[in-house]
């Protein structure tokens, strides 16, 4: 475990960021009542049944649109998640590549980053 970096303000901002990625997915879509972790768009009014073939397009491609929403949500949810399963395991901080330190300005940027900048992928 890191003692150079202070993990617990880390945690607090990764815990900010996990509430409010839940609550914007809590607004467009809902938790597979299977699986927790997997979130789905909902639409309440393509399920209400619209007629009107142009109202019901214009549903249908909201709701694609939530789609693709709730699914950039959940990759950054399951990052944050991670980083906070890293936090617990006691490897928090450190490439899952290199196993070296990750920068400390890289977290402050990210505190879910996985990796150093050298095996940065985006
Ligand atoms: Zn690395």
């Amino acid at each position: 475990m890191r003692t150079d970096i202070d993990i617990a303000t880390y945690k607090e901002k990764l815990l900010v960021e996990k509430a409010a990625l839940e609550a914007e997915l809590s607004e467009i879509g809902q938790k597979n009542e299977q699986n927790p972790d997997d979130w789905e768009a909902t639409s309440p009014d393509v399920n209400r049944g619209e007629t009107d073939p142009i109202d019901r397009a214009d549903n249908i491609e909201e709701l694609e649109n939530n789609t693709a929403i709730v699914g950039n949500l959940e990759t950054r949810l399951e990052h944050v998640n991670n980083a906070l399963e890293r936090i617990d395991a006691g490897t928090y901080g450190y490439c899952i590549v290199s196993n070296e330190p990750i920068e400390t300005d890289r977290l402050d940027a990210n505190p879910a980053a996985e990796t150093c900048k050298a095996h940065m992928e985006d």
